[in-house]
């Protein structure tokens, strides 16, 4: 997963300053790397470094990157390991100089078929990640096929399957554009008379956007040094649409992914979070004494829990906020220190309650299962396990990290199994039917990591044999 923003100012130089903001907003959609790249109209400049935005981007490469236009990325592996290489944004050099910048969110399901073909017409790539092919794919088709770099889009569209939303700058303009099935979020806004663009409306509250707007499947869209901006379309700006297939936006983005405060697909996130709660209260007939959710990702699920029952709701675990998303950690070792360091419980809080803890989802089952003992070593008679998600079975290929199903706890295992394993005294998981009711268009979501029932399919287009095999 990773998060993408850009900001198209109509007065100043100081876009790189709007995206870094936009991108530290976003920095739970990835930690392992951030990059800007901006143009002044001659050069286009980019900084990418591993760590955080926070941290990547001081005031001296702010001013560096000075610019009126710019891009942005936060990044987490799913695919390509986490090396700098592998950061975005990219740039693409041609015989004129560094004039393309791209960043993206998303994987691309076809890209060893599409990259071949590039190179078999003499396209050099420099790393394996999807960023980079949607920038080659369009500035070869724009550079040696002669197609305008909408038209070029609108090709890349065709060709190019899975999850991309993404940013594309030249010199002078900005390109906007969701693939046609919008598995992943893309939102703009006003600010004043510039443009902002973010993978969250989070981001771009930071800014002060108005007028905010999805991004829609399949649409591209164009911000030229002369349109005026004019939400949602007016002739100046330059709009266009591939036929979108079938949506499926990520259900996964409003159980965990996305932030609280961000509205995506239709929806406000913690208002879907909510509801997921209320059913799962639907679930138990007994009371418990409290519910607790495991902060920050179920605090809205618990929440909805303990409204609907009429229970407290406490938040009797408390988090180091200073130490990041322990699954984004790459290896197991880091995950499992990092759920130690993570969570400690209040003192003396749960001493002989019946407690229903709350969780988003369970992967591999690490977190929660180190979580239920240090609950119960505080001296809790009962806990009861509450997730907000169907089992995840199924391994993500449209920028989740799920990687391998052997991986999968929910794979191997029956419920009751998982409930021994995690030590708890009931478990529960959220049915599929009752996440679709909590929604109000649940035909346009992928639920593909709970049951399987891929929008794009995975044989066809597997990148490596290690893949086929972990299928
Ligand atoms: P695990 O310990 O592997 O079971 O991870 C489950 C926890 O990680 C859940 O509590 C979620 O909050 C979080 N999580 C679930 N899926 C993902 C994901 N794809 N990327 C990052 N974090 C996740």
């Amino acid at each position: 997963m990773c998060g993408i923003a850009a900001y198209y100012a109509r007065g100043d130089l100081s876009a790189a300053n709007q995206v870094m903001l936009a991108l530290y907003s976003q920095q739970h959609r990835g930690q392992e790397s951030s990059g800007i790249a901006a143009t002044n109209g001659k050069f286009l400049r980019l900084h990418k470094s591993m760590g955080y935005v926070k941290e990547i981007f001081s005031q001296d490469v702010l001013e560096r990157l000075s610019g009126f236009a710019a891009i942005g990325h936060v990044r987490y592996p799913t695919r390509g390991s986490a090396i700098l290489n592998n950061a975005q944004p990219y740039i693409i050099e041609t015989l004129s100089g560094p004039i393309y910048a791209i960043a993206s969110n998303g994987d691309i399901v076809n890209y060893e078929e599409v990259a071949l073909e590039l190179q078999s017409r003499g396209v050099h790539f420099t790393s394996t990640n999807d960023g980079e092919l949607l920038g080659r794919f369009i500035v070869y088709h724009h550079e040696r096929e002669g197609l305008e770099i909408t038209e070029a889009i609108q090709l890349l569209m065709k060709r190019i399957r899975g999850a991309y939303s993404a940013v594309f700058l030249t010199r002078n303009n900005l390109y906007v554009f969701r693939d046609i099935q919008g598995f992943r979020p893309l939102l703009m806004g006003k600010v004043n008379d510039d443009i902002a663009v973010a993978s969250e409306s989070c981001a771009l509250d930071i800014l002060h956007a108005t007028e905010i707007r999805e991004v829609q499947p399949g649409e591209i869209i164009v911000i030229t040094p002369n349109t005026a901006y004019d939400i949602p379309r007016s002739s100046s700006l330059f709009t266009s649409t591939v036929e979108p297939q079938h949506i499926h936006q990520c259900i996964f983005e409003l159980i965990y992914f996305s932030r609280p405060d961000s509205y995506e697909f239709g929806e406000y996130v913690y208002e879907v979070r909510h509801k997921i709660g209320a059913k799962l209260a639907s679930y138990d007939e007994f009371d418990a004494d409290v519910v607790i959710p495991v902060p920050d990702s179920a605090n809205f699920i618990a929440l909805g829990y303990a409204d609907a029952k009429k229970i407290p709701f406490h938040m009797g675990l408390i988090r180091n906020h200073y130490v990041g998303r322990t699954f984004i950690r790459p290896d197991q070792y880091l995950r499992d220190e990092s759920v130690r360091q993570k969570f400690n419980p209040l003192k003396d809080f749960f001493q002989d309650k019946r407690i229903v803890v709350v969780d988003d989802s369970i992967v591999r089952g690490t977190t929660i299962r180190k979580i239920i003992r240090m609950i119960k070593r505080a001296g809790a008679r009962e806990v009861h396990l509450r997730i907000g998600s169907p089992p995840v079975r199924f391994s993500c290929f449209y920028g989740i990290d799920t990687p391998t199903r052997q991986e999968l706890i929910a794979n191997n295992m029956t419920i009751d199994q998982i409930r021994e394993y995690v030590g708890a005294d009931s478990l529960k998981y959220l049915k599929i039917e009752d996440l679709r009711d909590c929604v109000k268009q649940p035909n346009n979501f992928c639920y593909a990591c709970f049951n399987g029932e891929y929008p794009v399919p995975k044989h066809a287009y597997l990148r490596t044999s290690m893949e086929k095999e972990q299928i």
